[in-house]
Order: structure tokens, then C-alpha cells, then sequence
């Protein structure tokens, strides 16, 4: 199997065959999480992978992952926490989220974390005095192009400043150790590293000429799962990321790493959910609406803008499409998966059918209401 494919697999047909209580769940394979883990490992073999466990925090995916050496990108103490209860060391622990308390740098500290990621003065003050003598990382900004869910005016400073960051954190005591980037996730632009590479480089030589010398880039997450859109393959994102760290550092390539979230989870769940109701507007109306039992408030939040479009099977696909609106079963408006855009659907499909939603292993169980409307959380199962 190619890595990114959204692929219904044997065992998760087989699960869902047998399953018999109510309502949508989402269902992980190991297996595809542990061959997405052995491309990356094989593809960027120079690079260390740490696992961006947002994407996916189930405590099974994170003791796969640890076992087979996977280092991993949280943004809390619970995420701390949990990565630590798989038996992983604080050594494979990198703390990426850029806003934190200074408590939780603490209590993350105590617990042996000794990475963290600043992209401003006063991060760097809060790390100094509540995790001294720890390495930081810099985060700089990436506009996103290219990427469907892009992570960018929230964080990263402007690299002309990534020095004067660096330098701060070296005179406070800290290691000033690399910089860090994302170039947006579901990133469909294999060269999007080599700009952000480019940055990376020169504050490499602007703290080389202060006295601080740098040693690691983290390369970010960005890698694509496969959803409606065809996406390059990951052997190509190796070639280019590996094009750019040669252009842009010669013979001194420094210590990688990337974080990879949706690459690694994203094409391992598949979400069965069934049709709720069928319902025109008006007798002439063409276009139908097609209520989910699930809605952005039951995992499908990247639906927001319609930004990633999942691919949904029925088992009347063979059947004549036409245009539908897709929503969630709530009573709040903004529980629309697909309208702007219509999405074709079966004409033959029935109220009770269940629909398959793939590739929604990453950013879906965690993003989902405890109870909004009286819906419960959306129900996970890693087999
Ligand atoms: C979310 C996140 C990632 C993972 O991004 P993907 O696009 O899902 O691979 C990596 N690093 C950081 C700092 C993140 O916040």
C-alpha cells in the first residue's frame, strides 16, 4: 500500500461488519499507522520522526509509535503525560506548542522535558526561569501557500528577529539549538521547504556570526494524507526537502527532524456514519440535502470552509450521482459539512444507509464535542 492512500482496509471491514452497537465511529488501523511510521523512516532516513500526537493522542497510536522508536511533539502537560505513560523517555520528547504557561513549562520540566519551541522574547524569559538551562527551539513564520489547513499568522517569528530570540535565550542560560517551521498542514507543495530552508539557513549564519552556533532543524509536519485531491507521493517530499537542505547548507547539513501528525494517522481511520434524512426544499429542487449522524461538532471540524474534503463512499456507489449538501444532525446552522461545493451522492441512497468517511484517522476523535445537542463524543477503536 502507498502511503497516503485513503484505503478502506480488510481489517476494518471485517470490524465493522461484526460491530453492533449505534451511532458513527471512527476506526484506526495499526497496521497503516505502523507502515506510514517505517515510509517516513525509510524516506527521510537521516531525519528523526516525532509523532505531532494532536493529530491522534490514542493511547494505543502512542504506544505503537514508542515501540517502534518514534519520538514525539506535544503542546501540554496531558500530552506530556501521556506520551510518558507509554514508557517513552522526556528525551524523545519535544514541547512544540509556542504558548504556554509558565506553570506548564514547569511541571513539563519536572517531568524531564528539557525541548521547547519560543517564537518570541518573553517565551524565552518564561523558559529561562521555569526550565533553566533547557535547549529552545525558534519557530519562524511560513505563509502556509500551498496547504489546505495552513497554521500560519498564529505562530513563527519573522526570521530577521529568530537571531535576536536566539541570542536572548543564550545570554538567559538556555542552549539556543535550531529553529523550527511548518510549512502548513496538508501541505500539496513539495517545494514549500526549500523557502522556508532558505530563512532557516541565514539565521544559521546570523547566530553563527554572534557566537551561537545552532545545530538542529525541525522541519515541521505539513505531509498529506490522501483525501479527494490527488497529492504527491512522500518519496517526493524526501527529494525535495533533501534538494533544499543540501542548497541552502552546503556540506554542513544540521541535525533534522520533522513532526509529521496527518502523515502518520490521517489515512488510518475510516468513520462509519449513517444518513439521518433526505430532504428537498422544494418539489423542483435538484440539489438534496443529506443529513449525517455526525457534524463539525463530532469530528469533521476541517470541514470549516470546506477546507479538507473527505472522501465519502456508500454501497450504492455505482449508481447514477447528484449533487448534494451534506450536513451534520445538529441544530445550530453552522453544522454544514459541504455546500459551497456541493458533494454527488448516490440518487438511490436511503435514509439509514451507512456511508464510510476515509482518511479521518487525524484531527477528528479530539475535535469532537463532549455533548453539544446531547450527541456524545465520537467513538474511536484502534484495531
Ligand atoms: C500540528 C502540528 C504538527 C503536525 O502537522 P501535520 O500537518 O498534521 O503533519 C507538527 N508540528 C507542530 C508544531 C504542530 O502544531
Amino acid at each position: 500500500m502507498q502511503m497516503g492512500d485513503a484505503e478502506m482496509t480488510a481489517r476494518i471491514r471485517d470490524f465493522l461488519k461484526k460491530r453492533c452497537d449505534e451511532g458513527p465511529c471512527l476506526v484506526i488501523d495499526l497496521d497503516v499507522v505502523r507502515d506510514n511510521y517505517q515510509a517516513f523512516a525509510r524516506t527521510l532516513p537521516d531525519t528523526r520522526v516525532f509523532y505531532a500526537v494532536k493529530a491522534n493522542p490514542d493511547p494505543a497510536i502512542l504506544k505503537l509509535l514508542a515501540d517502534l522508536g518514534s519520538s514525539f511533539d506535544v503542546a501540554s502537560v496531558t500530552e506530556t503525560k501521556d506520551v510518558l505513560a507509554t514508557g517513552c523517555t522526556p528525551d524523545r520528547i519535544s514541547y512544540g506548542n509556542t504558548i504556554k504557561k509558565e506553570s506548564e513549562i514547569a511541571a513539563a520540566f519536572a517531568l524531564g522535558v528539557t525541548l521547547f519551541a519560543v517564537d518570541c522574547e518573553a517565551e524565552v524569559e518564561k523558559v529561562a526561569r521555569a526550565a533553566p538551562g533547557s535547549r529552545v527551539i525558534c519557530r519562524i513564520h511560513c505563509d502556509g501557500s500551498g496547504s489546505e489547513w495552513p497554521l500560519s499568522r498564529k505562530f513563527g517569528c519573522e526570521p530577521d528577529y529568530a537571531p535576536d530570540i536566539l541570542e536572548l535565550a543564550h545570554r538567559l542560560g538556555l542552549v539556543a539549538h535550531g529553529i523550527s517551521f511548518h510549512v502548513g498542514s496538508q501541505q500539496h507543495n513539495v517545494e514549500a521547504w526549500d523557502r522556508a530552508l532558505a530563512s532557516t539557513a541565514s539565521v544559521f549564519r546570523a547566530c553563527a556570526e554572534r557566537g551561537i552556533a545552532l545545530s538542529m532543524v525541525n522541519l515541521g509536519g505539513g505531509f498529506p494524507a490522501k483525501y479527494m485531491r490527488k497529492t504527491p507521493k512522500l518519496e517526493s517530499y524526501g527529494k525535495a526537502i533533501f534538494r533544499a537542505l543540501r542548497k541552502h547548507f552546503g556540506n554542513a547539513v544540521p541535525e533534522t527532524i520533522i513532526e509529521p501528525g496527518r502523515g502518520l494517522v490521517g489515512n488510518a481511520g475510516v468513520i462509519e456514519a449513517e444518513v439521518v434524512l433526505i430532504a428537498k426544499r422544494s418539489p423542483e429542487d435538484e440539489v438534496r440535502w443529506v443529513y449525517l449522524d455526525i457534524g463539525k461538532f463530532h469530528g469533521l471540524a476541517e470541514t470549516i470552509d470546506e477546507s479538507i474534503r473527505y472522501p465519502i463512499r456508500t454501497s450504492r456507489d455505482r449508481d447514477e450521482m447528484t449533487p448534494c449538501i451534506i450536513a451534520g444532525p445538529t441544530c445550530d446552522s453552522v453544522d454544514v459539512l459541504y455546500e459551497k461545493n456541493p458533494y454527488p451522492l448516490p440518487i438511490s441512497l436511503a435514509i439509514g444507509d451507512k456511508v464510510l468517511i476515509e482518511a479521518t484517522g487525524a484531527y477528528t476523535t479530539t475535535y469532537s464535542s463532549v455533548g453539544f445537542n446531547g450527541y456524545p463524543p465520537l467513538k474511536s477503536y484502534v484495531i
